[in-house]
Order: C-alpha cells, then structure tokens, then sequence
C-alpha cells in the first residue's frame, strides 16, 4: 500500500480493482503522518423508520471508487494540498448505544489529539453527538456547527429514550457542545410532528435556512446570504437534506427538498477559517438506487476534504 497518502490512479489499476476505501486513499493508523483521517462510523440503533445506516461505510467506500482529486471550481489539486487516509470503521456495538456512544467519543478524541481533523461516514445521526463531544473536549470551546437536513433533530425523547436520530442537536446545544448563536440549519422543511417543534429552535434563537428561503430568489443571491464562520466549526451532512429524488436511499426521507447541484453550491460557497471535523450520515442502502445516494455522499465528502483544504 502506497504511503505518499495519494489515491490509487484510476489511468494504472483501472476504478472498479483494488480493495475498496474511501476515495483509493491507503489504509493508515491514526498515529501516522497525515492530515485528516477519513473513517466509517457502521451504527444505526438510532433510528425511528427505515434500518440500514449500517452499511453505509461499506457502500460510500465503493461509489468512492469513482472519485477524483482536482477540484475544478477551486483549482484545488486535493491530494497535494492535504495528506488523508482511511483509517477504517470506529468499533461499535450494534445492541449498545452506550457502549456505542463511548468507543465513538475515544476513538474521534484519538483521532484529534493527534493534531488531525477527520471526516466521518456514518451511520445514522445520533452518532453525531459524541463527536461532537470529543470536538469539544479537544478544543475546549462551543464549536460553531453547520447542519444540512431536513429535520431540526432537536425533538423530545421517543418511547423513553433520549439518545434517537431525531434528537442529537437538542442534546449538543443542551450540553453546550455547540454555539446556537454560531449554528445553521439549512434544508430544513415541513411537515413536522407538531407546532411546539420549533420552540426549542426560536428559543435558542438558532438560524434556520429552509428550503423556501434558500428557493425564493435565484441561487446566487441566496449564496450572498451565508454567514461565515471563524474559529472551530463541525459541519454535520444528513443526506435527507437532499430531495428523495436525489437521494432515495435515506432513513426518513422527506420530498419537497434540495437538490444536489444545491447543496454543491452551498458547499462552494461556505467561508470557514477552521473546519474541525465532518460527517455524513444517514445514507441507507438498502433503500438505495443505482447508488444514487452513495454518489452524492461521495460528491459531499469531496468538498467537505477541499474545505478542510482551505482552512487553517
Ligand atoms: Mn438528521
Ligand atoms: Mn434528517
């Protein structure tokens, strides 16, 4: 295995040889020399309708074979710029959200205390959460937090528990793991479960782009509108933010959503000084199509990498 931390080129082994990771990259230890780590998070015992997160890792480090290195709206030569690898998947305990929940926060505090930032492919989105937690042990601060989907995720407990996909975002702000005044919503949109569903969002005076704020205009003057982030910032991307058609294979899908030329856009528009960490969750492949939703994932992951390229 090559450890120039480059891709495996796709003009010498042609795209669909080789062992699958994310993007072609080596398989490397987090105490290795390299820039940002790139891991599989293969838990879904957070989720309220479809299964199937789980095997997200497995599907993403496959559509990934079709990923390329140069950022052509950037100018940006990836590769060069940062050296990443794929350390794997995060150990975790399919029936223990606990346990879960505790190998997940060790592993991504292993990952930071490195002086490494990492992108993380879940799962579903209660695996956020104790990332966010070792974000915040490490850098000892709130951090900023972008947050594409269609859903607040800031609801109540479901059937007792407290720790659903539905509810990460309540529990980071609850534990000031995120700054509300420092934290965007974008995608968000109806219907919700009931009205109260926003109270906790116009109480903690958080900033929500819907899809009807983001539509209303032509894209460029929406683009005009993001805010910029200074200091450490998490960008957390649930897929369902996407329109079902863009990305059918999701948990709890919800139509009337972006597109996924949208949330490039979005993605190339965004001005951060210190993108901290990432991830991605709640692609679902057994609900997937032509492997519609890997791809975008793919595509998401890519410039989520050429934004941790630009930062400090
Ligand atoms: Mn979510
Ligand atoms: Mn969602």
């Amino acid at each position: 295995m090559n450890k120039e931390f480059k891709p495996i080129s796709g003009r010498e082994f042609p795209r669909f040889s080789a062992i699958k990771t994310f993007f072609r990259l080596p398989i490397a230890e987090i105490k290795e020399n390299f820039d940002v780590a790139l891991f599989g998070l293969p838990y879904d015992g957070g989720v309220s309708y479809r299964p199937g997160a789980r095997f997200a890792p497995t599907q993403i480090r496959d559509a990934s074979s079709l990923g390329r290195g140069f950022h052509m709206e950037r100018g940006m030569a990836l590769f060069e710029k940062l050296k990443i690898a794929d350390i794997g998947d995060c150990p975790v305990v399919p029936i223990d959200q606990a346990q879960t929940y505790a190998n997940i926060e060790k592993f991504a505090g292993q990952i930071l205390d490195t002086g490494k930032k990492f992108i993380s492919i879940g799962g579903d989105h209660s695996t956020t959460l104790p990332l966010l937690r070792a974000a915040k042990k490490k850098y000892g601060v709130p951090l900023n937090f972008i947050h594409f989907d269609a859903h607040l995720d800031t609801y109540p407990a479901a059937w007792g528990c407290e720790y659903h996909h539905g509810a990460f975002a309540r529990h980071a702000v609850e534990e000031s793991l995120v700054n509300p005044s420092k934290m965007l919503q974008i995608g968000i949109r109806g219907p919700l479960a009931g009205g109260d569903d926003l109270n906790f969002i116009e109480k903690h005076k958080i900033q929500v782009m819907t899809v009807d704020d983001i539509r209303e205009k032509p894209l460029n003057e929406f683009l005009k509108t993001l805010p910029s982030f200074t200091g450490p910032t998490y960008i957390s991307f649930d897929i369902d933010c996407l329109d079902p058609a863009f990305a059918p294979g999701t948990g709890t899908p919800v139509v009337g959503g972006l597109t996924t030329y949208e949330t490039q856009k979005i993605l190339r528009t965004l001005k951060i000084d210190h993108l901290v960490a990432a991830d991605i969750v709640e692609v679902c492949p057994p609900y997937d199509t032509s492997q519609i939703t890997s791809l975008a994932a793919v595509d998401v992951m890519f410039d989520l990498m050429c934004l941790m390229g630009l930062s400090k």
